[in-house]
């Protein structure tokens, strides 16, 4: 059995609104990752097995190794269909916010969801959320968003209605925002889930083997490059860092989702808690940084603080507009202003 998370008068609500809607669109944040895709299109399954008519919107392109999932193909991109997105949100009934608290995080769609007249529900894991949305489902304690998808549909009373596929979205989503289980992983329910997910026929290993054994000969060689070459240890702070420059990437030919995964490498360092990436994106005109930690270290707060940015404890992100150098100024700064909070913790 699992704890009921969700308030039941949220529940009530949406239950109500979910009944009477014919048009839905779900959409998630720019740069969408595993949890992003995950709970969408788990959440459009679920949706579509009620006979609502659902679209998946999102700012931007997503990695190709989330592509497998079913219904990722109708994904429909913002940035490549803005006035067929358009249509639909303004013509929704329910707007579901999937995977991000904050307006900002869905970039070019923010003011048009703003403005939508659809019912709008926020089903989301990080912190502070902002008050957009009529129903806010908001569990920051919850590991991740596609966890809450499948909390939500089983309230509803629609577990029976979970398909395979639906099931292979949600696990991906679980998957990838715990690191494969290996942090933000200890809640016994979590396992419970899975034995749930894996009742309707997935096979996890193969979806953990297409989500992270599928990368390209350019992006283990880019890997290595950047642990060889590019990391810097800073151990009186128990920190490190990987900055890659725009050049860099070029030359191993990078693609969208080569990079990720890095940030995490160094925390495999004894004595490293706290991990930045930062990669240049010259079309944008910006640096993309993650921050990730380990303990109680916050990086979401130094992302805001430094980098225009926010996410979860112990993993987070943000932007810096200037040059490479500026923004490796910048995380040197931020070690100086948190050297009282950077010490080892494991
Ligand atoms: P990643 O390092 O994988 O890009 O992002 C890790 C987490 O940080 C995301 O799940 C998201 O919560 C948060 N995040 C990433 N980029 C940004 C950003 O630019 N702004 C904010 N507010 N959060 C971000
Ligand atoms: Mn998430």
């Amino acid at each position: 059995m699992l704890t009921k998370v969700i308030e039941q008068s949220r529940i009530d609500h949406l239950s109500k609104w979910i009944e009477r809607a014919e048009k839905v669109v779900v959409v998630s944040h720019v740069a969408p990752d595993g949890d992003a895709i995950g709970s969408s299109l788990g959440l459009a399954h679920f949706l579509e097995s009620q006979d609502k008519t659902v679209n998946v919107i999102v700012p931007n392109a997503f990695p190709d190794f989330l592509r497998w999932m079913s219904g990722a193909k109708d994904v429909l991109r913002y940035d490549k269909y803005k006035e067929f997105a358009d249509k639909l949100i303004n013509e929704a009934d329910v707007i579901f916010c999937l995977d991000f608290n904050a307006l900002k995080r869905i970039e070019d769609m923010a003011g048009v969801v703003a403005a939508s007249p659809a019912r709008k529900a926020m089903i989301d894991h990080h912190p502070y959320p902002e008050d957009f949305c009529r129903i806010t489902i908001s569990h920051p304690e919850v590991s991740s968003t596609s966890e809450l998808v499948f909390r939500l549909i089983c309230r509803l009373g629609y577990f029976e209605d979970i398909t395979k596929e639906g099931a292979e979205c949600i696990y991906t989503g679980m998957m990838t925002d715990t690191g494969g289980f290996t942090y933000n992983s200890n809640d016994r329910e979590i396992y419970f889930i899975i034995g749930e997910l894996l009742s309707k026929g997935i096979d996890k290993d193969e979806i953990y083997r297409r989500v992270y054994h599928t990368y390209s000969e350019d992006r283990l060689r880019l890997m290595g490059y950047a642990l060889y070459s590019k990391m810097h240890v800073f151990p009186e702070f128990h920190s490190a860092l990987i900055a890659l420059t725009q050049e860099e990437q070029d030359r191993f030919h990078y693609v969208k989702g080569d990079t990720e995964g890095f940030v995490n490498i160094p925390l495999s360092i004894k004595n490293v808690c706290f991990s930045v990436f930062l990669r240049e994106d010259k079309e944008k005109g910006m640096i993309k940084i993650s921050l990730r930690s380990v303990g109680d270290f916050p990086c979401n707060q130094v992302a805001s603080e430094f980098f225009n940015g926010g996410g979860h404890l112990n993993a987070s992100g943000g932007e810096f507009y200037g040059s490479m150098r500026e923004a490796i100024d910048e995380f040197k700064k931020a070690l100086v202003r948190y050297q009282g909070l950077l010490v080892n913790k494991k």
